[in-house]
């Protein structure tokens, strides 16, 4: 039987402006790396024999029902404002309603070929990246993060030409619960184009925020949303690396993971990303940038404010709280990592000099917090002064609250995808042992179990492991 998606299109009904109708340019071989059955299963679509897969979701094949088109979209990007990006290397085929939830998924093939908003690109994706985010985006939803999902990668049997010389070429099949950013809102209000902009605030709210019925009502959901996602990003060390407006949904799920990295050893500053000299979204700033992101996305929604003035008063009431909210999630989301329900005055202390501890000795992330909710006791800090009593201090707070422990132990992964694991597996990857990529992938879909098998994904890098840069995924 042939691979059945069961379309039911709405972005392809909005203005045409909103996108450029673009079918996926063929590649010469396909072949499937990998498909997600049990996301498939959920979104109802029926995989077919592999080879078709490939052809489906390499491209090649237009399945039945889907409208390829590229979307328009703009942005900031490190501060600065680019007026017209768009999809430059990725097609949205269409999309499909959950039969199990009722939710819409957008299917969106990435690195698919060039599109009119390419640019000088080539419109294509090597290997290293499609690998990196399937594996990356999956493991962010076993930890509990929103995000987009991985349904497919294909490799396309076609060299594509990097700066490191020629390398083989792949395509993500990405579902997103949608693929607005503030970049789309950015986009109509540069343009001055209220009535675009109009169709795509209803649109949006329809399909996120259906309660919500003015802009000040999508932004507070907005905020809610996004402080409560980049909180829970703080509390797994996790770095996105390009946090420009064209890459934050309006949904809020985490999306595009070029540089995306977790931190090994604790240290607020931590960037990996390449092209991110500044430190503009370091580990610790990801909190700040994300106020400026939704300032961005309020800046667009003005005109469709009856009073302009007024409409800048209430938005500025409402970013100017954003960092409250943020910091009020994120000491939740770290509280839960030492059984703190941070109603007591002291328990912010306690976090706060913990932390403190661990940055001083460049102590594990994920390593020193599983060991506190597994035993109790943080062994890689036993040299740090104040420790002891930090933990008498910690298990005396403790004995007040029941349960602690099992919430621990759902707070804080045994595993996540360390750099220098993603690395190795794209290098095995790119010469042709996918065996890596496999193992993590299973690894990380239970990354709050105990895998004693698997002990090896869990040490830090040795020093010649270590990776001190990740790069953009073009
Ligand atoms: P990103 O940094 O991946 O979020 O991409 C920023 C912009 O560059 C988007 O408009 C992408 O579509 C575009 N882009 C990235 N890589 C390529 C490529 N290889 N070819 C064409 N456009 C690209
Ligand atoms: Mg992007």
């Amino acid at each position: 039987m042939s691979t059945q998606i069961p379309f039911d299109n709405s972005y392809a009904r909005l203005p045409e402006r909103f996108f450029t109708r673009q079918p996926a340019t063929p590649v010469a071989a396909p072949q499937l790396i990998i498909f997600n059955h049990a996301l498939a299963a959920d979104l109802g679509i029926t995989p077919g024999a592999e080879a078709e897969l490939a052809q489906v979701f390499s491209g090649n094949q237009i399945a039945p029902g889907a409208e390829p088109l590229a979307q328009a979209y703009a942005g900031h990007q490190f501060g600065g404002f680019s007026p017209q990006l768009g999809d430059g290397r990725a097609l949205l085929l269409g999309e499909v309603v959950s039969p199990q939830t009722g939710q819409r998924f957008d299917i969106q093939l990435k690195g698919s070929g060039p599109t009119p908003y390419s640019r000088m690109g080539d419109g294509r994706a090597w290997l290293g990246p499609v690998l990196r985010e399937y594996l990356l985006c999956e493991a962010m939803h076993a930890l509990g993060v929103p995000t987009t999902r991985a349904l497919a990668a294909v490799s396309t049997g076609q060299p594509i030409l990097r700066e490191a010389g020629p390398l083989p070429g792949a395509i993500l099949t990405r579902v997103a619960a949608s693929h607005i950013r503030v970049g789309t809102f950015e986009y109509f209000a540069a343009r001055r184009d209220t009535d675009a902009l109009q169709a795509l605030f209803e649109y949006t709210c329809a399909r996120h925020y259906p309660t919500a019925r003015d802009p000040v009502m999508l932004l507070d959901a907005v905020i809610a949303r996004q402080a409560d996602l980049v909180a829970q990003w703080h509390a797994i060390g996790f770095i996105h690396g390009v946090m420009n407006t064209d890459n934050t949904t309006l949904s809020g799920e985490t999306i595009d993971y070029g540089p995306a990295a977790f931190m090994d050893g604790y240290h607020p500053v931590t960037v990996y990303s390449s092209i991110d000299r500044h430190g503009r979204y370091a580990y610790d700033n990801q909190s700040r940038v994300i106020v400026w992101n939704l300032a961005q996305l309020a800046s667009a929604l003005v005109p469709l404010m009856p009073d302009q003035d007024e409409a800048v008063a209430v938005f500025t009431n409402q970013i100017n709280a954003m960092p409250d909210r943020l910091l009020a999630a994120r000491a939740r989301r770290m509280g839960a990592k030492l059984g703190l329900d941070m109603a007591d005055a002291g328990d912010q202390g306690l976090l706060d000099t913990l932390l403190k501890m661990m940055q001083d000795h460049g102590a594990d992330f994920t390593n020193t917090f599983r060991a506190l909710a597994e035993t109790g006791h943080a062994p890689g800090l036993n040299a740090a002064a104040g420790y002891g009593d930090w933990e008498k201090r910690w298990q005396t707070r403790l004995q007040a609250l029941p349960g602690a422990q099992a919430r621990m132990l759902a707070a804080n992964p045994a595993f996540i995808p360390r750099n220098h694991r993603v690395e190795q597996m794209i290098s095995a990857a790119t010469e042709g042992d996918f065996a890596p990529f496999h193992r993590l992938l299973t690894v990380l879909q239970t990354p709050y179990d105990t895998q004693p098998d698997a002990a090896d994904l869990q040490a830090p890098p040795e020093p010649h492991e270590v990776v001190k840069a990740t790069f953009c995924g073009t």
